[in-house]
This record gives structure tokens, sequence and C-alpha cells, in this order.
């Protein structure tokens, strides 16, 4: 009796090890070197007349960041001139392509390198697959997923690239995401990059 109760003991401090290593390890990855110059803080998004369509699922997408960490805030403008992050919608990429959207990070207007901090993005939607007919007639995405979309490519101007984790709203949905806003794993690559 006595010994059984000590192998529960040690069975118990095992699994607290466990526990608390797993909590502690993140799969995060980052782009590159770069983030967001300046900080992720008080940004402002807009989104074009293409996308107006979509703009619920966009703004909930974008949003989902605020408040996650105290480093990162965004709000919606519809003064282009003030935004640091566009977004469009429409045929860029071939209908095979698999692509559902493109973020690029932009320093004045030329493509930025992940090992330097940009200032801006543009994120394109593929208007190939970023549509949902209620009858179900055709494909597309579901509102759920155009969130996710939304969220995670927003993820990228933050400075996070994708993980294996399909819980991760840095997965990609090819790979069979899971989640729809940022998970405790995303919300940790932001802390790496811009403080908690
Ligand atoms: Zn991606």
């Amino acid at each position: 009796m006595k010994e059984r109760s000590s192998k529960m003991i040690s069975f118990a401090v095992v699994l607290a090890i466990i526990l608390s290593t797993t909590g502690n390890t993140f799969s995060y990855m980052r782009l590159g070197k770069g983030k967001i110059s300046g900080g992720a803080k008080g940004l402002l998004y807009y989104i074009d007349s293409s996308a107006s369509e979509y703009s619920d699922s966009i703004n909930y997408g974008i949003q989902y960041w605020n408040n996650k960490v105290s480093t990162v805030s965004v709000a919606r403008t519809d003064e282009q001139s003030y935004s640091r992050c566009d977004v469009y919608w429409g045929s860029y990429f071939p209908s095979n392509s698999g692509v559902i959207a493109q973020t690029y990070l932009k320093l004045n207007n030329i493509d930025a390198s992940y090992d330097t901090d940009w200032y801006w993005c543009e994120i394109k939607l593929n208007s190939q697959v970023f549509k949902y007919y209620a009858d179900k007639t055709q494909t597309g995405l579901s509102y759920f997923d155009r969130i996710g979309t939304a969220c995670h490519e927003y993820g990228h101007f933050l400075g996070l690239w994708h993980v294996s984790d399909k819980t991760a709203i840095m997965s990609q949905l090819g790979d069979g995401r899971t989640a729809g806003s940022p998970s405790a794993d995303d919300i940790a690559g932001i802390k790496a990059i811009y403080g908690s």
C-alpha cells in the first residue's frame, strides 16, 4: 500500500514535468530577423473596394490579433494613405495553383527582405477560392476559413512563418488548419518579436 502510493506520487511528478515542458515548448517560426518598422501597435489597414464583399470576415480575422498581446493593435481605416496593410481581392493566381492568399511585405514600393524591417504590406486574396456560395453549388472558403485566412495573412505581416501545428493560425489551410484565431503558440511568437 505504501509502495503503491509512492509510485503514484512519482507518476504524478513525471506527468507534471511533462506538462510543464509541453507548456514551454513552442513551434512558432519567424519569417526572418525583421519585423514591422516601429512596432505593431496602433496600425491601420485598408480594404480595397475589390474586397469589400468580404469586409466582415477580413475585419474579424485581422482584429483577432488585438488584445492578444499588448504590443499589437490594429484598426480599419477608409483612408488608404494612412494604411500599413492594404487588402485586395482578385484573380491573381492560377485556379490550379492552390494559393488562397499571399502577403507581400513592402519597404516603400519594393518588396522587403525578411531579414530587415518592413513598413507595410499588401494582402492579395485569390478570387478563385475566396468565395462561399450558400447553396454549395460551387466550392469556396467557408466564413470560418475566410476569417482564418485574413488572420493568417496578417500574422505574416507581423513576422510569423508557417508551422505544422494545425491548431496554430500560422499553419496552412491546405495542411488541415483547425484554428480560426491566434493560438498560444502564435501569441508566443508575437511576444518573441515585439515583447509582451
Ligand atoms: Zn501563409
